[in-house]
């Protein structure tokens, strides 16, 4: 399973050779809370089922989990991913801080952990060295099956931390990034408790925060950590590959409104740095338009907007 690792081409190596793939394993108390954060807001949207509407569901729930889902939704497509992993634009220092802060409401992990993570699905997409890809096993139908989950969401079991130092060295030069990033704690805490205190001051009630505790909370995150997984597992499975990229990145247009633009995980793969993933016609990309707005208001600059010529080059079937 090592063969390969130290031969690919990897822009974070340095002239003395590649730094090690890995900083070292997280203790027992954080891999604890990887399970905790993970799995209790799943079983928490079971639990959730049962519930009706009217007597522990209201529009304020809604409207909190609503808002909640799409600001760290868009802190990380729009800050996590397309700004800090790719560089697909620049932004002003009081932007790049905020959309840390949203990404970081996510529940996924510090915008360091997951720039240096991502960094690497890309430097080794669907070969060995990748943490998530659907292909590590072999192609029969169980090795499938193993491979979504491992590529949905059994990888963040995985104890070996990815290096920063090599795959984040810009980000771990940031002083703003590091302080969010050492936050992590404080950030997790609020995208919980915020929710809950909104929910309790609109409906002057404790059974509203809890609701809303409840609903934009946990229902909210869990909903939010799969949709985020299915770019890795369905998005490297299923879907179409108009573009060349070098794995199984593939649009997978269902998830298109919901994961914000990313399920256009296909072009994604073919120009990594492009500002929009849905480039072609019909292709809703709301990260897209979110970037876009910025750059009118003037948050944010220099964006990798995708031209005619260049999506030519990179179609399927051109040289
Ligand atoms: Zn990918
Ligand atoms: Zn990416």
């Amino acid at each position: 399973m090592t063969t390969t690792l130290d031969k690919t081409e990897d822009s974070a190596a340095g002239d003395k050779g590649p730094k090690p793939m890995f900083e070292g394993q997280r203790n027992m108390a954080t891999q604890i809370a990887v399970y905790v954060f993970i799995l209790v807001p799943f079983a928490a949207l079971i639990a959730a089922v049962p519930l009706a509407w009217g007597w522990g569901l209201t529009w304020v729930d809604v409207i909190l989990a609503v808002a909640f889902y799409w600001i760290t939704l868009l802190g990380v497509t729009v800050g996590y991913h397309r700004l800090f992993t790719h560089n697909s634009f620049k932004a002003k220092r009081g932007t790049r801080i905020l959309l840390a802060v949203m990404g970081s409401l996510a529940v996924q992990s510090p915008p360091i952990t997951w720039v240096a993570d991502h960094r690497r699905h890309h430097a080794f997409s669907d070969r060995d060295g990748d943490p998530h890809s659907p292909w590590l096993f072999g192609t029969s139908p169980w090795a499938l099956a193993k491979g979504f989950w491992h590529a949905h969401m059994g990888w963040i079991f995985d104890k070996d931390v990815t290096n920063k130092e090599r795959f984040a060295p810009d980000l771990m030069a940031d002083k703003d990034l590091v302080r969010v990033n050492k936050l992590f704690v404080v950030f997790t805490t609020l995208t919980f408790l915020l929710p809950a205190l909104l929910g309790g001051l609109i409906t002057m009630s404790w059974w509203g925060a809890l609701t809303a505790f409840f609903w934009a909370g946990f229902v909210r995150v869990a909903i939010l950590h799969h949709i985020t997984w299915s770019t890795n597992s369905i998005c490297h499975m299923i879907g179409e590959r108009p573009f060349k990229s070098r794995d199984k990145a593939a649009n997978f247009w269902p998830l298109a409104i919901l994961s914000g633009g990313e399920s256009w995980h296909n072009l994604h793969h073919a120009d990594p740095t492009c500002a929009r993933h849905g480039v072609q016609r019909g292709q809703i990309d709301i990260s897209a338009r979110v970037i876009w707005i910025f750059e009118k208001l003037g948050w944010v600059y220099d964006v990798r907007w995708p031209t005619q010529q260049r999506l030519a080059r990179l179609a399927v079937g051109k040289d």
